[in-house]
Parts: structure tokens; C-alpha cells; sequence
């Protein structure tokens, strides 16, 4: 395997844009970014589940599907984990740098054109994706095995209008699938607590699929 240099990127115009509304758009729900998450995460055991129709070693030693939030209090971290399809350095690239996506776009077109305070309600509406995220973390680790792939890659960001991408150490991506650590902000310290991850849960992802686990991290 070839081993490619850490590069550090800009977020598409879009992303950058999108993010600048999110974080600064007045919202009270902020719940929404576990949802989005979660919703991220059992889409990748579901392609994984897909691809596995006829490529099963894909599934290795390892064939139940599961999500497992990972808090660590005392870091103020929180860690949504799946044993899914992974990315890719090339895809986190593309998935996690671009806004590939029509839903996001017309979420933006309608939060550019809302009254200050309906953004919350939109943000509610439209699911837009993996960079809630921002909304209660400062920044955000993604380390990502692909199914069937030795090495692990690495996606690193503030929110602030760029990114890095790297190989990553093994040790720190899961087996297979994708791990987003969420270095919580101010006021997202709150999510780094049992209770509130489960009610969360119950309330927004009660039809996932996949079993969720919540299990504190230790360090
Ligand atoms: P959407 O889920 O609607 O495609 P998101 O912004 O939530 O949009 O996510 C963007 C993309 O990032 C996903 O389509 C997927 O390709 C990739 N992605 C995000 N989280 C994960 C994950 N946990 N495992 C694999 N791919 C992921
Ligand atoms: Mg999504």
C-alpha cells in the first residue's frame, strides 16, 4: 500500500456557508446532530449489510450490526462508533468535504431566505447531515476503516473552513466502520451524559434498525 501525505483541504464554498448557518442560525434544538449521526451510522451497516449479499468476508469475524456511544466526561468527548462500511480516505474527501447532497442545498436556499429563529425548525426539518455535528462539538475526528481494507484514514476538522486527511494510525479507527469523536463545545458538554444520550435516543432514533449501545469511556 502507498502511503500519501497528510494534506489539509478548504471546504467547498457550499460547506463552509452551511456551517457558518448552522453555528451561527438561533436554535434550541441541538438534539438533532445525534440523530443525524446515528442516521449516518446505520446507513453504513446498511450498505455493508448490501455489499455483503455477495461479498460476505466483508463481515469477517464481526456480523452483527452495532452503534455504541462512547462517553468520556472528564474529556468532555463523545463518540458515536459503527462497525459499518467505512470510508476511505478518498471517500471521507469526498463525502465529508463536499455538499453532495440536494436536500442540503435547499436547506440552505430556505434558511438563507428564514426570519432569524426559524432556524432551529429547519434544521429539524430537513436532516442536514453530518455537519450538525459542529453545532455542539469544536471539533470533530472522524478515523474510518473500509470493509475489506488494512488501512484506516483519519478526517479532522473545526469547523472552520478547512479539513485534514491523513492515514491513520490502525490503533486508533475501529476494526471496520467509522468512528466520530466529538470534542464537545461549551455548551454541547452537555451530551457527554448517560441520561441525556438516552433520552435522545428514544426520542429521535427509536425506529434505527441497529441495536444502540451507550457506554462510558474511561481514558
Ligand atoms: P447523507 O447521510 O444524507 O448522505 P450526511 O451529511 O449525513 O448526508 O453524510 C454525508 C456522507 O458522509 C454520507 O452520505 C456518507 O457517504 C458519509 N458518512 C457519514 N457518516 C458515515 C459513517 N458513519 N459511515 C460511513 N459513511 C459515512
Ligand atoms: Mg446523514
Amino acid at each position: 500500500m502507498t502511503t500519501a501525505a497528510p494534506e489539509s483541504r478548504t471546504f467547498e464554498a457550499d460547506v463552509a456557508k452551511l456551517l457558518h448557518l448552522m453555528v451561527h442560525s438561533v436554535y434550541s434544538d441541538r438534539d438533532v446532530f445525534l440523530r443525524e449521526l446515528i442516521s449516518n451510522a446505520a446507513d453504513a451497516c446498511e450498505k455493508l449489510r448490501y455489499e455483503a449479499i455477495t461479498t460476505p468476508d466483508l463481515l469477517g469475524e464481526d456480523p452483527k450490526a452495532r452503534i455504541t456511544l462512547f462517553i468520556d466526561t472528564e474529556a468532555g468527548r463523545l463518540t458515536i462508533e459503527d462497525n459499518g462500511i467505512g470510508m476511505s480516505r478518498e471517500e471521507m474527501v469526498e463525502a465529508l468535504g463536499t455538499i453532495a447532497r440536494s436536500g442540503t442545498k435547499a436547506f440552505m436556499e430556505r434558511i438563507e431566505a428564514a426570519q432569524a429563529g426559524e432556524g432551529a425548525q429547519l434544521i429539524g426539518q430537513f436532516g442536514v447531515g453530518f455537519y450538525s455535528a459542529f453545532m455542539v462539538a469544536d471539533q470533530v475526528d472522524v478515523y474510518s476503516r473500509r470493509a475489506g481494507a488494512e488501512g484506516a484514514a483519519h478526517w479532522s476538522s473545526d469547523g472552520k473552513g478547512a479539513y485534514t486527511v491523513e492515514d491513520a494510525d490502525v490503533s486508533l479507527a475501529p476494526a471496520r466502520g467509522t468512528r466520530v469523536v466529538l470534542t464537545l463545545n461549551e455548551d454541547g458538554k452537555t451530551y457527554a451524559d448517560h441520561f441525556t444520550l438516552e433520552r435522545i435516543v428514544k426520542q429521535q432514533s427509536g425506529h434505527v434498525p441497529v441495536p444502540i449501545y451507550i457506554v462510558p469511556r474511561p481514558e
